[in-house]
């Protein structure tokens, strides 16, 4: 069976949001075929869209996994229905968002699922974890993610877990 690193983006800004991203990621690493294989630091944010909302909580995963692209978008989503989300504003704020952001090399154009996830680019609260992850990431055309976070917007991130937690022999060597 192929295996594919994926990359989850987390965020909330309802009810206890460190609890909501630390409940995300014991059920994202309880997926079928798939084993997590490092976290970021989470990080706080000023919110994209509506400002009359709390500030976020951010992260990003590390997946190994087995399960085909969409596949893994319904699990994300059942995670996050687990969590209490209601979409009731475009950007308003959530218990819990769920992104698919990479999936492997793979580039994806679906109604229902986009990759890399479009807004990556202009994300310093997504670059920022995915490149504590993977410093030498790249997007499927060789984009590296760190030239892009020096080019996207400030959205003040703040760090606020001093240490990243990665598995043994990741990120995974190899280039761009
Ligand atoms: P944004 O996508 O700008 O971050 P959002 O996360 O608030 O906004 P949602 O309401 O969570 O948007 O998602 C709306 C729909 O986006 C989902 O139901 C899903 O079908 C679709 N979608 C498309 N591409 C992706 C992706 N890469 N990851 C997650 N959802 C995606
Ligand atoms: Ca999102
Ligand atoms: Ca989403």
């Amino acid at each position: 069976m192929t295996e594919v690193t994926a990359y989850i983006g987390l965020g909330s800004n309802l009810d206890d949001p460190l609890q909501q991203l630390a409940g995300a990621i014991a059920g994202l690493a309880s997926l079928p075929g798939t084993n997590l294989i490092a976290q970021s630091p989470f990080y706080a944010s000023k919110p994209v869209g509506p400002q009359d909302q709390p500030d976020f909580v951010n992260g990003a995963v590390a997946l190994r996994t087995q399960l085909a692209p969409l596949d893994l978008l319904d699990q994300l989503l059942a995670i996050e229905q687990r969590h209490g989300r209601v979409r009731r504003q475009h950007w308003g704020p959530r218990t819990l968002d769920l992104d698919l952001l990479l999936y492997g090399l793979e580039i994806i154009d679906l109604p229902r699922l986009q990759v890399p996830h479009p807004q990556l680019p202009q994300r310093d609260f997504v670059l920022q974890p995915l490149l504590d992850l993977a410093p030498d990431l790249c997007l499927p055309d060789g984009t590296a993610l760190a030239s892009l976070r020096t080019a996207c917007p400030d959205n003040q991130l703040r760090r606020l877990q001093p240490q990243s937690r990665s598995g043994a022999g990741f990120p995974p060597a190899g280039p761009c």
